[in-house]
């Protein structure tokens, strides 16, 4: 089956970066969400990084004026059951994912497939509570997803071949690369990515160095773009906690143990850049490190 039309669910980091990048390549958005002011900031950061795209030549005026119709939103979730493809981008909790997929299938096109962007529940698990296993992928897009090369394809134990061959040729119209990992927690990204940041967090709660000493180090010392805790909040610290309990309880091995200081900031609410304070303070003009 042809897929020209995307339903995206959820307009946060995730959700808008995925219907940039599938505007861009052509495909129908239709992108929803529980908050209409998601929505809307969602539409306006798109069309300021596409902006952005063309003020660097990355993008031509027409393409971007092409990729802006191509994306419409809503606040009932049923409308996406006409879609051809549905991503799943909403909140990392199980019990939202668990709630949105069954509110959603009774209203599906027989051939739509289903996939969730998550970054470590099981697929296996979130499929069978929907009406069709064999159609259900994970299909997990890197942060910022228009800058990010790659997508990790995960199989649950029921998905067929023509639905991850179909998710291979969508990887390819969007120009990017996909590397398929088995559907076990973390998959493969956060499973080595994850337990390395919660390492700098206890790193930092044991008193060895301080944020700035712990991101400098890592930067110039292991050659990485982003210091850990830097990352850490640039990903949102919430969704690093919910992926450390997955691997924790998932795994059943005490080295997946979440720190107690990453805990702390999100019984703080402080997630990182996107409520303007976590491992840093980004209020300001320039961000100032919180320990
Ligand atoms: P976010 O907090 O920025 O956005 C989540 C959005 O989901 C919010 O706008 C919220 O209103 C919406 N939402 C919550 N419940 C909903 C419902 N029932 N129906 C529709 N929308 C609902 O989170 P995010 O960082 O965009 O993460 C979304 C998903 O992407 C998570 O599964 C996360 O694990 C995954 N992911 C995140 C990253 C990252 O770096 N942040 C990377 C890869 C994958």
């Amino acid at each position: 089956m042809a897929i020209q039309s995307v339903g995206v669910i959820g307009a946060g980091q995730m959700g808008n970066g995925i219907a940039h990048v599938f505007a861009l390549a052509g495909y129908d958005v239709l992108m929803t969400d529980i908050s209409q002011d998601a929505l809307d900031k969602a539409v306006s950061l798109i069309d300021r990084n596409l902006e952005r795209q063309v003020s660097r030549e990355k993008v031509s005026a027409k393409d971007k004026k092409a990729a802006m119709d191509r994306i419409s939103t809503t606040l009932t979730l049923s409308e996406l059951g006409q879609t051809d493809l549905v991503i799943e981008a909403a909140t990392e909790r199980e019990t939202v994912k668990h709630a949105i997929f069954e509110d959603l299938v009774p209203h599906l096109k027989p051939d739509t497939i289903l996939t969730s962007n998550t970054s470590s529940i099981s697929i296996t698990r979130l499929a069978s509570r929907t009406d069709r296993p064999e159609k259900f992928m994970g299909f997990h897009f890197m942060n910022p997803v228009p800058v990010m090369q790659l997508v990790e394809l995960i199989r649950g134990i029921a998905t067929d071949e023509p639905t991850y061959k179909a998710l291979i040729g969508v990887v390819e119209k969007l120009g990017k690369t996909a590397a398929s990992a088995e559907d076990f927690p973390g998959f493969i990204v956060n499973r080595i990515l994850m337990p390395m940041i919660n390492e700098a967090v206890y790193t930092l709660y044991e008193g060895v160095g301080n944020v700035k000493s712990i991101d400098s180090a890592m930067k110039l010392g292991t050659n990485h773009p982003m210091g850990p805790l830097e990352l850490a909040d640039f990903i949102g610290l919430d969704t690093c906690l919910a992926i450390m309990n997955v691997l924790h309880e998932g795994l059943a091995d005490t080295k997946y143990r979440p720190c107690p200081l990453l805990t702390k900031y999100v019984e703080a609410g402080w997630l990182g850049r996107k409520t303007g304070r976590g491992f840093y303070d980004y209020r300001g003009e320039a961000p100032v490190p919180t320990r």
